[in-house]
């Protein structure tokens, strides 16, 4: 894996859409930015807020969700965005939007990297900084249930194993080599999933009022989606993929290494983030990332 080109986007492009939790109409603006500008998001609707670094020590910790936030500004819902973006290998990218909380689409990326590419994607003239995964590191939830690893390789590969025990979601295990093209036609497209019995608790917490069970994949006790059909039979486990993408992309880099997460959510994946990042330069404890030559 070497290193490649700093990509933007070639000119501007627009997205609408409806809120999950906050049920607003939100307008998503992606434009092109300079080399080593990064991925940031402004609030046009709080006059002269900073732009928010979509980074790991810009995130702030939500429960089954990823949030940026600089100061007052703050947007939620950003993982499917930064999945979009870093899955497509758009590095520098500001996107603007009139309010708090990133639009829910159909649950997965795939209209975010429809209008992505129709925007067109150039390269510039700086070189991407590549971390290299040197040594393992895990990360592991209190409970014991849930763990990523992360160790040496020359790709950036992902495996992911999802495991919810018994119940209407079966086991489902798959490892994608991450590439503009795997994520495009893989990944992309797989959505969100909740289990119908969630639904009330997650009504209570103002979740979904203009959503409905077409939006998402709502997994009855028989295991079907409720009014809906599967994108592939194991759209779960690629829409966990997804979400590791978005989730690493707070490296802030390109990433050379092999993660391996079981049953693993937002936050453990930030915390993994969080582990690698603050290894490096770390006397006291050999590197866990380095740049990559
Ligand atoms: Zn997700």
């Amino acid at each position: 894996m070497g290193s490649r080109a700093e990509r933007t986007i070639e000119q501007a492009v627009e997205l609408q859409g409806v809120a999950l939790f906050s049920a607003a109409d939100v307008v998503l603006r992606f434009l092109p930015a300079p080399p080593g500008h990064g991925r940031a998001f402004r609030r046009t609707d709080l006059p002269g807020s900073e732009a928010i670094p979509a980074t790991i020590a810009y995130a702030v910790d939500r429960h089954r969700r990823t949030a940026v936030a600089n100061g007052d500004a703050v947007v939620e819902m950003t993982e499917h965005v930064l999945a979009a973006l870093a899955g497509l290998e758009i590095d520098n990218c500001l996107v603007e939007i009139d309010g708090p909380e990133c639009p829910g689409f159909d649950g997965s990326a795939r209209s975010i990297v429809e209008a992505l590419e129709q925007a067109g994607i150039v390269k510039q003239p700086q070189s991407r900084t590549t971390f290299a995964v040197v040594e393992p590191v895990v990360v592991t939830s209190p409970d014991g249930t849930a763990d990523v690893l992360a160790e040496p390789s020359d790709v950036f590969e992902i495996v992911y194993e999802l495991d919810y025990g018994p119940g209407p979601i079966p086991r489902q295990s798959l490892s994608v080599e991450v590439t503009p093209e795997s994520f495009a036609t893989s990944l992309a497209a797989a959505r969100t999933f909740v289990l119908e019995q969630e639904i009330a608790f997650l009504r209570s917490q103002g979740y979904g009022a203009r959503t409905t069970a077409a939006d998402l994949l709502v997994f009855g006790e028989d295991g079907r989606p409720v009014d809906n059909e599967l994108r592939w039979r194991d759209e779960c486990v690629r829409h966990k993929l997804l979400d590791c993408v978005g989730d690493f992309a707070l490296l802030g880099a390109d990433v050379q290494g092999r993660f391996v997460a079981r049953r693993s959510g937002h936050q453990l994946n930030r915390d993994l983030v969080r582990a690698m990042v603050g290894r490096v330069g770390n006397s006291h404890c050999r590197g866990v990332l380095r740049e990559a030559a």
